[in-house]
């Protein structure tokens, strides 16, 4: 199913893109190759000036970025974008413009409260810049969800698919969402699903293998590693393709011994975590995290960059060349907030 959605609405708009990491390099690459006209901001002497040189676009200083701008799209990590705004966009965006985000936290969470007289959009890729970049190249696209929060000029939504179609996105489909909805399901997926839950659930796994006397280079493999080949079954064809290329016996204990391990009770704890991200309870912890220094975020990180399984992962890597790291690595990367 492909949307109908073009990029007419902003065939004679200037679009400022901030930031050139992984969204923002796609999208400027896409926009560009799609004929529209983009113009880079990035902080003099940071990491991504020279590769969005290299890549042929004009690159100037936030600020100058958005003086003159149609449509600017904040592509930096979402920790500084309120300062970002503060500084670079609200005294510099003209009237009637766009404010173009791919993940809704700040505005959702009032850290960047947007000036009246502009339209406030989203537009977010549901895959990873890498994807977005190499499915656009292909003649295809990525799917992405788009969202209206402040409508001035009328033309919000048009913008909004406009600038979504000029990324790949209505080859494939555009799906309507609000800032409220992408933002506290994105936070959800990542915490309960899959960034905490999944590797709480690996770790544990490992834990009950090693504690039972088994080898850890075996439960590695059996907890960790084949993760993926699960994983992958799940993304092409969901459950069914999962259930159609497991054994009798996978799928019986699936079945029997599944919902012993994630059970109503932690049913209910997901619902307490949506609670705290639907209340704003984990926005105003994270940013007093984030703004005393990440003292706990450091010392977590390390505990489990120092957990035994990451030391018996490390060693077995290391023996399956066909693992590099590098861009490969990125393209799998979910890297969101912060
Ligand atoms: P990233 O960390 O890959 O890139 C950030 C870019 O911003 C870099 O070019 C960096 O040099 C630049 N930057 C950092 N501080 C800056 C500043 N003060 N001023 C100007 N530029 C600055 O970020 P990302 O993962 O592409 O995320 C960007 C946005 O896209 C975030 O809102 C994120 O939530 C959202 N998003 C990301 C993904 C993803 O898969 N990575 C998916 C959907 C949405
Ligand atoms: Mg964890």
């Amino acid at each position: 199913m492909s949307s109908t959605a073009t990029t007419d609405t902003l065939a004679k708009a200037r679009i400022a893109v901030l930031g050139y990491g992984s969204q923002g390099r796609a999208h400027a690459l896409n926009l560009k190759d799609s004929g529209l006209d983009v113009v880079v901001g990035l902080r003099p002497g940071g990491p991504t000036w020279q590769k969005a040189v290299d890549d042929g676009f004009h690159v100037v200083e936030p600020a100058h970025a958005v003086i003159g701008a149609d449509l600017i799209a904040v592509l930096t990590p979402d920790m500084v974008q309120a300062k970002l705004y503060k500084e670079a966009i609200e005294p510099n965006i003209k009237p009637g413009a766009a404010l173009l985000f791919a993940h809704g936290f700040n505005v959702h969470f009032k850290m960047i409260e947007p000036r009246q007289d502009i339209d406030v959009i989203l537009v977010a890729p549901k895959g990873p810049g890498a994807l977005v970049r190499t499915e656009y190249e292909r003649g295809r696209g990525v799917p992405c969800i788009y969202a209206v929060y402040q409508d001035v000029s009328g033309h919000a939504e048009d913008k909004a698919k406009a600038y979504a179609a000029g990324l790949g996105g209505a080859r494939a489909m555009l799906i309507k969402t609000d800032f409220k909805e992408e933002t506290e399901t994105d936070l959800f997926g990542e915490q309960a699903v899959l960034c905490g839950g999944a590797s709480e659930l690996v770790i544990k796994g490992f834990e009950t293998l090693v504690e039972a006397g088994y080898q850890p280079e075996i439960a590695y493999y059996e907890v960790l590693h084949e993760l993926k080949l699960i994983v992958d079954l799940f993304y092409e064809g969901g459950i069914t393709r999962m259930l159609q290329f497991v054994s009798e016996t996978a799928q019986y204990g699936d079945y029997v011994s599944g919902p012993r391990i994630v059970d109503d009770a932690t049913k209910q704890r997901m619902k307490d975590v949506l609670t705290d991200i639907q209340d704003g309870t984990f926005a105003r912890n994270w940013i007093a995290e984030y703004n005393a220094g990440l003292p706990n975020y450091k010392r977590l990180k390390q505990a489990d960059l120092d957990h035994p399984i990451e030391q018996v992962g490390a060693k077995l890597r290391a023996r399956m060349p066909w693992l590099q790291t590098g861009p490969k690595a990125e393209q799998t990367h979910l890297k969101k907030v912060g």
